[in-house]
């Protein structure tokens, strides 16, 4: 008998141990720092000393803790979106060697700013031309900000193919779609399903929706976030705008992206292939996970959450979305369907409703009413068409802002 080989990694040559630990420090720029996502990515960041340095933090009228971060996290440039804050955030940041900006000027700075990643953390459509400026560094984008795609798809994801941009999704169905699709060949694919986790309305009766206050609406169930996403869960417009968000970033028909109400938010995403096999992942809810695959991958970093334990949840519940009683999700796939620029009429409709019911002076259905109403109006006045540049992009923005405003005040009249 020859001398046994052995095969174990005991005596094997050992490749040196290489940890994310040991790579330079990655440059990042995190817009919009002090809302929920931004937070939970410079709490992240505080946990690695030494991983990152911080090129600029921005954040639009929330001064004061704008510096106090910005003093923290040493970062090289701060820059407040409100142009009338200037004068306090130099105040604020005087003798820390931080430079300042604001207004649009500065957010287009901070955006330009050399970094490895930049982390897009603004809500709403506000954040699309910085996120687009961001671009052109042809770096990393970690994106939490979906209006960008739902607004400007087609031609913001050409764009970054044409940059050479790696685009990280931290939305975290899209992460966990980003995740499950690994190696996975277009043809493949039979289905992308996005998790919803149904919201705090999921078993209210349309009626009740109807006198649901403001208070209401944002208390999710499951996830803690800003007060414009939290209102578009409650209304599952969230959903619909993930699904436009999913179809840009992987690339897959309409007719293949799918939604399933899974109250508990541990599953994200779920990807069925064509022989029966669907991958699904899963983690506790909590931001951190998708943003620290966003910085890291394709290593991973540690997140600081709770561990998913099966066994202590027990019981993990699907059942299919309710169109009638969360209309939004159908006006979503009508823009989609329509093509164009209707999505961005949808997105900044939905954004003036929304912001007309934190304002309290709309009811929750009235936020699908007025999006309804204003897509009508958009495909009466000929809106809607093919977008060929980001200008037209922001035209159909500022038709659907015009369009919602008139719709509240037919609502109101
Ligand atoms: P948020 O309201 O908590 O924070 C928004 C940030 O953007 C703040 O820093 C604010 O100062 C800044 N900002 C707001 N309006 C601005 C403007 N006009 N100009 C410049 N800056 C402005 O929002 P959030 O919950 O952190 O969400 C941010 C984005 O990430 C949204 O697009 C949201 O859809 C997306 N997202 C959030 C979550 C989440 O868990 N919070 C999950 C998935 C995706
Ligand atoms: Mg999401």
């Amino acid at each position: 008998m020859g001398q046994a080989t052995t095969t174990g990694l005991g005596s094997a040559p050992r490749p040196a141990v290489t940890s994310v630990t040991d790579a330079p420090p990655m440059r990042l720029t995190v817009m919009g720092a002090t809302g929920s996502i931004g937070l939970s990515t410079l709490d992240l960041i505080g946990r690695n000393p030494g991983r990152f340095t911080i090129a600029a933090l921005t954040a639009h009228s929330n001064v004061d803790e704008l510096a106090e971060l910005a003093i923290a996290h040493r970062a090289e440039l701060a820059v407040i979106g409100h142009d009338s804050l200037y004068g306090r955030l130099v105040e604020r940041l005087a003798g820390s060697g931080i430079a300042v900006a604001a207004g649009r000027a500065g957010l287009m700075e901070a955006a330009a700013r050399p970094a490895d990643c930049l982390l897009a953390a603004i809500v709403g459509a506000a954040g699309l031309e910085p996120a687009y400026a961001a671009l052109g560094q042809g770096k990393r984008l970690a994106l939490a900000n979906k209006e960008c795609l739902v607004s400007a798809g087609a031609i913001f994801m050409a764009e970054a193919a044409r940059q050479g941009v790696e685009i990280l999704p931290v939305d975290s169905e899209h992460s966990g779609a980003f995740q499950a699709l690994v190696g996975a060949r277009g043809e493949d694919i039979e289905q992308i399903v996005l998790t919803a986790s149904g919201g705090p309305f999921r078993e209210w009766p349309l009626e009740r929706i109807a006198q649901a206050t403001r208070a209401d609406a944002l208390r999710h169930p499951n996830w803690s976030m800003g007060a414009k996403i939290t209102v578009d869960s409650a209304t599952m417009m969230n959903k619909g705008l993930e699904l436009i968000e999913a179809y840009h970033l992987f690339d897959v028909p309409a007719d293949r992206l799918g939604v399933v109400v899974h109250p508990q938010s541990i599953v994200h995403c779920l990807v069925a292939y064509r022989d029966g096999s669907v991958i699904a992942q899963l983690a506790e809810p909590d931001m951190r996970t998708p943003i620290a695959l966003a910085l890291s991958w394709p290593r991973r970093m540690t997140a600081p959450t709770k561990r998913l334990d099966l066994a202590a949840i027990g019981t993990l519940t699907f059942e299919p979305p309710d169109e009638t009683r969360f209309p939004c999700l159908r006006l979503a796939r009508a823009a989609l369907a329509a093509g164009g620029t209707m999505p961005a009429v949808l997105n900044a409709a939905n954004e003036i409703a929304v912001a007309a019911f934190l304002e309290g002076r709309i009811g929750v259905l009235d936020i699908a009413a007025t999006v309804d109403t204003s897509l009508e109006a958009a495909v009466s006045e000929g809106l809607g068409g093919a977008a060929s540049c980001l200008e037209d992009v922001l035209l159909a923005d500022a038709a659907g802002r015009r369009l919602a405003a008139e719709a509240l005040g037919s609502l109101r009249g």
